[in-house]
């Protein structure tokens, strides 16, 4: 097993409500889509806020928009996207309607760069608030940005992933982002395969 820091039972990704009492997801999205908290908001063609369920048991996280997401307002619509949805097929039998997909950051960085800490923390609040609101029972973190802000750590997604992470309400499954399986291939595809197929099993999926 990897060594990973315990989860305190004081994170604020378990337990904290960042909105109004009665606030939903849909007002949330609609206060999102005019957000300034921090510069991203200088040069996004559109807020991307999330997409799919609300009621959904699966929740995917990924980084940060990219060009396609900036353009169409969606979540992983570009060639990431297509390889996740093609894994949601293959080893879950659904499609994306099924899940919820939101980011890290939900402005796109200029140049695709990394999101800042500070773009990071300004942006916390609504990403806290559509865990609080979906309340998924499995959240799968697609790559080491994700990982690392919802696992509290500093390890890379190599000595995390290969099991779930029990985080309160939900269980947290770490994986690779598809962009690193698009770049990797093989076993890095395989990998994000098993980790699927752990979340199948953690969901009553496979019965
Ligand atoms: N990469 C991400 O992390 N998120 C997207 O929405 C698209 C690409």
């Amino acid at each position: 097993m990897p060594s990973v820091p315990a989860v305190g039972s004081t994170s604020p990704w378990r337990y904290h409500a960042a909105v109004a009492p009665g606030t939903d997801l849909a007002e949330l999205a609609r206060d999102a889509a005019g957000c300034t908290r921090c510069p991203l908001s200088e040069h996004r063609t559109q807020v991307v806020f999330g997409v799919g369920n609300p009621d959904a048991d699966l929740m995917f996280i990924g980084e940060a928009p990219g060009r396609d997401e900036d353009l169409q307002g969606e979540p992983f619509v570009g060639r990431s996207g297509k390889l996740l949805d093609r894994l949601m097929a293959e080893e879950l039998g659904v499609d994306r309607s099924v899940c919820y997909i939101a980011n890290v950051v939900k402005c796109r960085p200029p140049d695709n760069r990394d999101p800042k800490p500070d773009e990071i923390s300004s942006c916390r609040p609504y990403l806290v608030a559509q865990l609080e609101m979906i309340r998924p029972v499995v959240v799968v973190t697609l790559g080491n940005f994700a990982t690392k802000l919802l696992l509290e750590t500093e390890l890379g997604i190599t000595k995390v992933r290969g099991r779930a992470y029990p985080m309160g309400p939900y269980q947290l499954v770490p994986t690779y982002h598809p962009a690193a399986a698009l770049r990797s291939g093989g076993v890095v595809v395989a990998e994000m395969r098993a980790d699927l197929i752990r979340c199948k099993q953690l969901l009553g999926w496979d019965t």
